[in-house]
């Protein structure tokens, strides 16, 4: 969400005559776009603060502003701690970036505003085939360790229409796969539900692969899965974010679904899409998790067998419920657990990895590895990123415009895939 919100600002300010640069230090503007999901990710910020204020006394007409989550819960104390800012605004409020460039004084732009579902915004998009388009903003599930309802405001839905017009557009300039975006797809109420809109944008001409995120498994109906069924351009994978394999945690977090209806969901999804990837999140460690709670989540992971997960340990968050529940768990508890948790992952990840030796898959091409500029990789339609070598004959030009090809997997392992290309 964050990526997408800068290919925004990159967009409105390209239509302003800026470019984007990779140095800081030659920079007329920057923009940091923040997160503060967990603690870690405010202190990236908060330790770029320093060098920022020094770039400002070396050159202090350089314009420096804040937005993203950060931005949003801080308001004008961003300004009265760090002198040197010349604006903020949350992420509703990108299509102020003009106004607040042109401001002499500092100005934070924070209000919730209806019109980011109705304004068409420009997005400088660093990929040619795969785009992310946002259809809702904001969250009003309030769980109860999170801090996304407080910094992205209440749910709003933009209407299909403007989201079919953005999705034929990017069709038109060739892009092939589309990632739909919102804190709760599964509420979306754009004067359609979700997977009617699912059912609209397969019809779009030249997109061949539709993705969604996020989830929420108490919203994830039966209607959704047939849609992923029936459409077949939408990709087989789904992230669904478990969080806790324990019932008593999962209330503790609000989160408003217990762990048989989750497994209820995955089992009915998967006798529906037999070849469909889940992923999930997981929280090692939230407020009142006990050594059976956590033993609960390791049953889980090995009861359902996710294609991957993404876990963290449960971070404070200023303003949630969680914050102020008493036992709070030690750290290296935490840590602990949050170690298990991957470390079983890791052994469901490569057996399903090794599953996959000898099938053929059909990748979109994202280009050569970075880290290994020999290989080339591509994505799955269900969202493994596979290496491959592209053969000695094609050469680089034709390769560099190749969108899809089949892979037969020749190695599955822990944390890759590498293929070979299958010809014909
Ligand atoms: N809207 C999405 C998730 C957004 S945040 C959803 O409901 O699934 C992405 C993930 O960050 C969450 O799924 C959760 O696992 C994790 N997360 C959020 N707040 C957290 C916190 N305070 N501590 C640790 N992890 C957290
Ligand atoms: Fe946060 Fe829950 Fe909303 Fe996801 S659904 S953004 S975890 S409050």
């Amino acid at each position: 969400m964050n990526s997408h919100d800068t290919e925004k600002i990159a967009g409105i300010l390209k239509g302003q005559g800026y470019d984007l640069i990779a140095d800081p230090e030659s920079a007329d503007l920057i923009i940091l776009n923040t997160c503060s999901i967990r603690e870690k990710a405010q202190h990236k910020f908060y330790s770029y603060l320093g060098y920022l204020a020094r770039l400002k006394k070396k050159r202090p007409s350089l314009k420096i502003g804040v937005t993203g989550c950060i931005a949003q819960q801080e308001g004008n104390r961003i300004h009265k701690v760090n002198q040197y800012m010349d604006f903020s605004f949350g992420s509703q409020n990108v299509m102020k970036l003009t106004t607040l460039l042109n401001s002499d004084s500092f100005q934070a732009a924070i209000e919730e505003n209806d019109l980011i579902t109705t304004t068409d915004l420009p997005a400088d998009r660093d990929n040619g085939i795969r785009a992310l388009v946002s259809i809702m903003y904001g969250c009003n599930n309030f769980c109860s360790y999170c801090v996304v309802p407080f910094t992205r405001g209440r749910e709003k839905s933009r209407p299909y229409e403007n989201i079919l017009k953005e999705v034929e557009s990017l069709a038109n300039n060739g892009y092939k796969e589309i990632t739909l975006l919102g804190q709760n797809v599964n509420s979306y109420n754009g004067k359609c539900s979700f997977p009617q809109l699912l059912r609209f944008i397969g019809k779009v001409d030249g997109i061949k692969r539709v993705r969604f995120i996020t989830s929420h498994p108490k919203d994830f109906t039966v209607e959704l899965m047939l849609a992923m069924k029936e459409v077949e351009k939408v990709c087989r994978h789904v992230h669904l974010p478990l969080q806790s394999g324990s019932t008593r945690v999962l209330d503790l977090m609000n989160r408003r679904y217990n762990y048989e209806t989750y497994l209820e969901k995955v089992k009915k999804l998967k006798s529906m899409i037999p070849d469909i990837a889940i992923t999930t999140d997981i929280i090692a460690g939230f407020p009142g998790e006990m050594g059976e709670d956590h033993a609960l989540t390791i049953k889980a992971l090995n009861e359902i067998e996710f294609d991957g997960i993404f876990a963290f340990k449960y971070s404070k968050r200023p303003g949630t419920k969680a914050t102020l529940m008493d036992n709070q768990v030690d750290e290296g508890v935490k840590s602990e657990r949050l170690q298990e948790i991957l470390q079983c992952q890791d052994i469901i990840t490569e057996r399903k990895n090794k599953a996959l030796e000898d099938h053929i898959i059909e990748v979109l091409v994202d280009g050569r590895s970075e880290t290994d500029p020999n290989q080339w990789v591509g994505r799955s339609s269900t969202n493994k990123i596979i290496n491959f070598m592209m053969p000695d004959d094609i050469p680089e030009n034709e390769a560099k415009c190749i969108q899809f090809l089949n892979v037969r997997i020749v190695k599955g392992m822990r944390h890759s895939l590498e293929g070979e290309v299958v010809r014909g």
